[in-house]
């Protein structure tokens, strides 16, 4: 008795319901299948690229070898696979994503085996988390509060399969090399010291995250140099660790403000995939239509300057140059560039959306598009469009060290802290006395903060007036 599991955002042996079920059926044919043309607009970025090159190589060894792998329509994939096996049932643990969910309801019809699907990706699914009513709720705090923590309670983590029999295709499958998700060596030299990949990694790096960060991560998250955040982002994007484990390893140390509030993070992961599930727009479409009247600018200079970090605006450059150089991006200064790029710069959040997703290890559809509504002002429980953060406060208050800021931008490093994330303010002496030449060691700041920030609040006011 032959079953198929099929690996996709579920990259792990352990507490994978769906594999678990194909294991205890009989043998399994492990595959993966790289689907870029289903994907379409929505195909993985480079930096994920990267990432699934190294969590297959991890996943491979985890399976003695055995994980066959493919490129092309699954659909016609599983079919032939099906046959050649004699196949008898197909699993694989649900995605939430609009494209592959209408692409899998398709694959489930058109199969002539039995597919069987599981939850492995979320605590909650979409659909079990609604109001009285039966309508999805729109803002946070209800969501989590009143839905999720008055729902069932997550799954238990489940064991690896234990005993299990893996089959390979030796004839059809491909080398994970041979997928070409990593092409790029000036990339791998980039990202690779500051990451390991693969189930192991990521289960070690949580137990590193509940010994030390999280005791202190309620106002330890804000600071963007400082280790208190779990950074397991790219692990649950890749299905490298089920939220289950983390959520239970978290709650089995009981309750603190701590401990709470990083639940509640976990929980907004819930929120996204619910807004992503309901609004299969959310990628590319104000969630609150009054704002396609907004009046974007098209400066591609500015827009240059964001991705560069080349802004003269040390904590916008700062974060852009975290996320050029680690793939990574901490929470705090993904808000501050974020604000920085819609309100100051006045470009579409779709540009952001749009860069993230190609640096990103951890680009996610649900999480990238609601966070950039949700900065943005358009979405659903978004920020106040009147919320414009000030990057040299947010500087001054979460980098108070400047360590962070120092790490990212060397040149500006010898200032002192009082004009570290405002270097147009410092007197001439203290520029020469830190080797800085603005505009030309480090730029010039691209727009008048003060300018440009009562600039939006006005373009903001004037659309809430128009509707
Ligand atoms: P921790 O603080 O350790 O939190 C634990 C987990 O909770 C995270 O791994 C994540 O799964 C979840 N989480 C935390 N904050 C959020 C949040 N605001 N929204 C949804 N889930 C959250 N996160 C992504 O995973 N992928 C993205 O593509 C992404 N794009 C973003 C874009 C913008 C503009 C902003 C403001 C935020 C974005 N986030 C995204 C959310 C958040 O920044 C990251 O999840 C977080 O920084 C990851 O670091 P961590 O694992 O150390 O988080």
């Amino acid at each position: 008795m032959v079953s198929i599991h099929w690996f996709r955002q579920d990259l792990r042996l352990a507490d994978n319901p769906a594999l678990t079920k194909a294991a205890k059926r009989g043998r399994v044919l492990p595959v993966y299948i790289l689907d870029d043309k289903n994907a379409g607009a929505n195909a993985m970025g480079a930096a994920s690229r990267w990432w699934l090159h190294h969590s297959l190589t991890a996943l491979n060894d985890s399976l003695g070898g055995n994980l066959s792998v493919y490129r092309g329509d699954p659909s016609d994939i599983l079919t032939g696979l099906a046959a050649r096996f004699d196949v008898e049932a197909v699993y694989w643990n649900r995605c939430y994503e609009p494209w592959r969910t209408k692409r899998d309801t398709a694959i489930e019809k058109h199969l002539d085996v039995p597919v069987e699907t599981a939850n492995g990706s979320l605590l909650w699914e979409p659909w079990d988390v609604k109001k009285d009513d039966g309508a999805p709720y729109r803002v946070f705090t209800p969501f989590y509060r009143k839905g999720c923590l008055h729902a069932a309670a997550p799954r238990k983590p489940l064991p690896p399969p234990k005993n299990a029999a893996y089959l390979h295709d030796k004839k059809g499958s491909l080398q994970i090399k041979a997928l070409n998700l990593a092409p790029n060596t000036e990339l791998n030299r980039r990202l690779e010291p500051h990451w390991r990949i693969g189930e192991a990694a990521a289960q070690k790096r949580l137990r590193a995250f509940i010994r030390t960060g999280l005791k202190l991560y309620k106002d330890g998250r804000d600071r963007p140099a400082a280790p208190y955040v779990s950074r397991l982002s790219p692990h649950l994007h890749f299905g490298e660790i089920s939220p289950n484990r983390i959520w239970h390893a978290a709650r089995r140390l009981g309750h603190d403000m701590h401990i709470d509030h990083f639940c509640s993070e976990l929980g907004w992961r819930e929120f996204s995939h619910s807004l992503l599930h309901y609004n299969p727009d959310l990628p590319h479409k104000n969630l609150q239509t009054k704002f396609d009247a907004f009046p974007w600018g098209d400066d591609a200079a500015l827009l240059e300057a964001w991705k560069t970090g080349k802004t003269g605006v040390p904590m916008v450059d700062a974060g852009m140059r975290e996320l050029w150089q680690t793939g990574y991006m901490h929470n705090r200064s993904r808000m501050v560039v974020g604000s920085f790029l819609v309100k100051n710069l006045r470009l579409h959040w779709r540009h952001g959306e749009r860069w993230f997703w190609e640096t990103l290890v951890d680009a996610d559809l649900a999480d990238n598009s609601a966070n950039w509504q949700w900065i943005a002002g358009c979405g659903a429980d978004a920020a106040p469009y009147f919320r414009i953060f000030n990057p040299v406060m947010q500087g001054q208050k979460f980098d108070p060290d400047g360590g962070y800021v120092r790490a990212f931008i060397p040149e500006i490093a010898k200032l002192p802290n009082k004009y570290l994330f405002s270097p147009w303010d410092a007197p001439a002496a203290v520029l020469q006395k830190a080797s800085i030449k603005l505009g030309d060691t480090y730029p010039a700041p691209i727009v008048d903060l003060k300018q440009s920030r009562e600039a939006a609040l006005a373009a903001f006011q004037a659309l809430s007036r128009d509707v």
